[in-house]
């Protein structure tokens, strides 16, 4: 079976199952729309779907995927700014009560910050640029712990990837006042599927912590 018509069944197969058996919430979601508690900014990596790794239901994320899982700072440049217009539409019109940044192990975008490929190499106008968000961060690692394995560096830098991101949602002025009058959650979190852990960013301990 071609990859496409895997998935042409697996809609029909949704529609014969799950969706009869939830039939009802979705009537609901469809009747008095969606009221996610949790937005949460995921990579665009195809083996770390958050609804799935997260177990969640119909209505209860609202998810913001791109490359590495980044949040870009507060602009108001007149550019296209796909990550921001989601997060304003999620605090301000969802009115979510917990915002996650959930970075991932084995990040290819991350992964980026460490070859030197030219940014102007053939083709790649976006990746570069966009990685450079979290330039910081991979110079933070690279300075801290140069002798360190490769894997261990990305493990860190993605790590720190998402602490940036945490830094740049606070520079957003409708998540800072809300942040602020506690109507409002940040959480960093970082998962890898090969151990299958998910580990919590402790801003106290200022370190990232396995669940049990
Ligand atoms: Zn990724």
């Amino acid at each position: 079976m071609d990859s496409i018509s895997k998935l042409r069944d697996g809609f029909r197969n949704f529609r014969e199952g799950k969706f009869q058996e939830q039939r009802v919430v979705y009537e609901n979601l469809v009747d008095e729309g969606q009221k996610p508690k949790i937005a949460l900014v995921a990579c665009s990596d195809s083996r770390v779907d958050p609804a799935m790794l997260l177990q969640a239901d119909p209505g209860d994320l609202f998810v913001i995927r791109n490359v590495a899982n980044l949040v870009p700072p507060h602009e108001i440049e007149g550019s296209y700014h796909g990550t921001s217009a989601a997060l304003e539409y999620a605090v301000l019109h969802l009115e979510v009560e917990h915002l996650i940044v959930l970075g991932h192990a084995h990040c290819g975008g991350v992964r980026t910050l460490f070859n030197e490929q030219p940014a102007s190499a053939e083709g790649n106008y976006f990746i570069k640029p966009w990685m450079n968000l979290v330039k910081s961060a991979h110079l933070r690692v690279e300075g801290t712990m140069p002798d360190a394995s490769d894997e261990m560096k990305a493990r860190v830098c993605e790590q720190s990837a998402v602490l940036v991101s945490l830094e740049n949602l606070m520079t957003f002025p409708c998540i800072r006042q809300k942040v602020g009058n506690r109507e409002l959650s940040l959480h960093g979190w970082h998962v890898d599927i090969r151990s299958c852990t998910l580990q919590v960013y402790d801003p106290v301990n200022q370190n990232f912590e396995a669940i049990e």
